[in-house]
């Protein structure tokens, strides 16, 4: 699996090698209108949180341009938080690529805590990276892209109170609830899982703050995982260390949190999980941190399988006394 060179990850971050190119169709209508004012939300209260967003209004149009909605199969209306802010993703497939070359699909879930501000300055402008630079984007990858998860604790919470919230206008930490289904309190907790069902990825990519560095949770941490699962899941974790201007050092037996996607997607979905844990939330530091570990983001989203995906009934849970932490704050 080809490895983007921090050298060049650097030079695409700084120079924007752009090349305009084609995305996957959008799969549902979207109203446009309401997009174009969420971008304008976010622009406004990010400014506020001392991390303006650095896009011009034709990147802003083009960002919104390619935002998708997913319609609920219940409702047959789009998934929207509490309050009607649209819950949106993007979908990034290499360039001039069909179906056929697509072997793998990495989810990337960004902004589910909103006081993290300076991930979710990177969470914004990967993105507008991998819609611009085609070299950005991994090989044979379709990858799933939702930059902002919990719209609400950004924009209602960051108008009304001048600082963002971790949680929903609900008060739900959603980030531990994604193993309740409620969707009424947590739409957003549905839009992800919708997404997940509908795409089925192998890997999921999370981004927080503010433990500096690199987590892993899924099935090459069970016990009975294969040793070339194992092998592969180090070896993602090194690449992504490694390739951004600063080191992320890996996190060793964390655990995890009942109700977070490390614990649900990880332990329940089994599929393979790496949370991103910048050192800062501060909107101040977004910069900085964009540029000293936005290349081990774009670099998350290129996990070497040397394996076929592994059956997730392969794995064996029954009994297992996962690790999870009940009450430390944070992440
Ligand atoms: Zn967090």
């Amino acid at each position: 699996m080809k490895f983007l060179k921090p050298a060049l990850v650097a030079l695409i971050m700084l120079a924007g090698l752009s090349t305009k190119s084609v995305l996957a169709a959008p799969g549902a209508p979207l109203e446009q209108d309401s997009i174009r004012k969420l971008f304008g939300q976010v622009m406004k209260v990010m400014e506020a949180m001392h991390a303006p967003l650095q896009f011009s209004q034709s990147q802003l149009d083009e960002l919104a341009e390619n935002a998708q909605s997913l319609i609920d199969p219940k409702t047959k209306k789009p998934f929207r938080a509490r309050h009607g802010e649209p819950l949106i993703y993007y979908v990034i497939d290499p360039v001039g690529s069909c179906s056929m070359d697509i072997k793998r699909t990495v989810l990337f879930m960004g902004g589910i805590h909103p006081d993290e501000v300076s991930p979710l300055y990177t969470s914004f402008h990967a993105l507008y990276m991998l819609l611009e630079n085609p070299y950005a984007r991994p090989e044979n990858t379709r990858v799933i892209y939702i930059p902002l998860a919990n719209p609400e604790g950004l924009i209602e919470s960051g108008t009304r109170l001048k600082v963002t919230t971790r949680e929903n206008s609900e008060g739900k930490d959603l980030n531990r609830g994604f193993e309740e289904s409620d969707k009424k309190t947590m739409p957003e907790v549905a839009f992800v899982k919708a997404l997940i069902a509908k795409y089925n990825p192998s890997h999921i990519v999370t981004l927080h703050a503010p433990y500096g560095w690199l987590d892993y949770d899924g099935p090459a941490k069970l016990p009975h995982a294969p040793a070339d699962v194992k092998k592969e899941v180090e070896e993602w974790e090194t690449q992504v260390s490694r390739a951004g201007a600063k080191p992320l050092p890996v996190a060793k037996d964390f655990g995890s949190y009942r109700g977070s996607m490390g614990n649900y997607g990880g332990y329940r979905l089994h599929k393979h999980v790496l949370t991103i844990e910048y050192p800062s939330t501060e909107g101040r530091k977004a910069e900085e941190e964009w540029r000293d570990y936005g290349g081990s983001l774009i670099q998350s989203l290129n996990p070497p399988m040397h394996n076929e995906p592994t059956p997730p009934m392969a794995y064996d849970v029954s009994g297992q006394s996962l690790h999870l932490r009940a009450s430390m704050p944070g992440r």
